[in-house]
């Protein structure tokens, strides 16, 4: 069986990103959640702090695991032996830039191969970006990402101005 690496910022985690993982789980024996980290892109939270979360909010999901990388995904899957790259794709949007990465993975990589899982429609609207916007604005998150992610997120974002209490 192939192993697959679904890579991502995962700044936070949301619901759309456990449901791609636990669809994996039906295709994949071996499944690495691999976050990103940049020294380019700036997070709102670790490293650390995302796998963490990824953690916790996926529980005992049988043949799943979370690593943290900085550089290539094709050179993190080299040195794992891993075959599939997974990303997921919500609107006409995201398309244009998961094409260009998957072809510039072909070119580096062309013995890796990219596969693009459809966002589940109840889902497809939700963005870590969103979601981070809905919590500074001191919006509900029940629904958008898992149940730990909504205690850090709100931990973050208390001292924002709309969640600043009087
Ligand atoms: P990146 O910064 O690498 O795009 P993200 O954490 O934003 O990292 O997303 C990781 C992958 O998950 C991307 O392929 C993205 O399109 C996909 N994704 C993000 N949100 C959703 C969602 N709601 N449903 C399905 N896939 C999603």
């Amino acid at each position: 069986m192939k192993k697959a690496v679904y890579p991502g910022s995962f700044d936070p985690i949301t619901q759309g990103h456990v449901d791609i993982i636990e669809r994996l789980t039906h295709i994949f024996s071996d499944i690495t959640v691999l976050v990103a980290q940049s020294s380019q892109k700036s997070a709102e939270f670790t490293a650390l702090e995302r796998k963490i979360l990824i953690e916790k909010s996926l529980g005992p999901l049988k043949g799943v695991r979370v690593d943290i990388y900085e550089g290539l995904t094709i050179d993190y899957m080299a040195k794992n032996q891993a075959q599939v790259i997974v990303r997921g794709l919500r609107a006409v949007s995201d398309f244009e830039y998961e094409m260009t990465m998957a072809s510039m993975n072909k070119k580096l990589a062309p013995e890796i191969e990219t596969m693009l899982v459809f966002a589940r429609p109840e889902y497809y609207y939700i963005s870590s970006r969103g979601v981070k916007e809905v919590a500074r604005n001191g919006g509900a998150l029940e629904g958008l990402v898992p149940a730990p992610v909504i205690d850090a997120v709100l931990s973050k974002f208390k001292n924002t101005p709309k969640n600043r209490k009087a």
